[in-house]
């Protein structure tokens, strides 16, 4: 009956790990998003990138050569101002910058059930986390910023330094959102600036 018990859970289970790997296999590469709302002198800042687009790999880092190009490229995403360049005249300042790399396995929560099954082979964790990110394949970045405007009025152009500083990136999709309304725009690398019209 045990046996019987752990094959209904792990069918169970399945529904949601297909939706969560939907939902990075959703992802297109060469395309990121980036929503911005602007409220007054605050903006809020949402981004997400494919890790193909950003370090050119999406297995789990294995080489010291893949962590550092991880931890890099952390680096220049938490400094968004000189990847997504306001005009001067605006006067923004970074108030909050996170970033980090999202993988499937971090998301989830169904883990436990896998390494129950390989548990006779006497891998450790680490290990097995490993195998499990070769063979899922996709990653991606993920950043939040919080700008301070002093003249959010001057905010009229956005350029788009970030396709200089990720080659791989081809295209960023933004939805801008105002206290007059959403506005959504596709800014490629051929025209990395976006005009607000405002
Ligand atoms: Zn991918």
């Amino acid at each position: 009956m045990k046996h019987v018990f752990s094959f209904i859970a792990v069918l169970a289970a399945v529904p949601a790990i297909a939706e969560e790997n939907r939902q990075l296999d959703a992802h297109e590469h060469g395309v990121g998003a980036l929503n911005i709302a602007i409220d007054g002198s605050t903006v809020a800042m949402e981004f997400h990138a494919p890790g193909a687009d950003i370090v050119g790999f999406e297995y789990a880092a294995k080489s010291d050569a893949d962590i550092a190009a991880i931890d890099a490229a952390i680096a220049r995403l938490k400094a968004p101002l000189d990847l997504f360049m306001m005009a001067d005249a605006a006067a923004c300042s970074v108030t909050e910058a996170r970033a980090e790399l999202e993988s499937e396995e971090s998301h989830d929560e169904h883990d436990e059930d896998h390494k129950d099954d390989h548990a006779e082979e006497g891998h450790d964790d680490h290990d097995g986390h490993d195998d499990h990110a070769e063979d899922a394949g996709h990653t991606e970045f993920h950043a939040e910023y919080t700008l301070d405007c002093e003249n959010p009025a001057a905010l009229t152009q956005i350029t788009f330094a970030y396709f200089e500083a990720f080659p791989n990136a081809k295209e960023v999709e933004v939805q801008i959102i105002t206290t007059s309304g959403a506005q959504a725009f596709e800014v490629e690398r051929d025209a990395p600036v976006l005009d607000l019209g405002r």
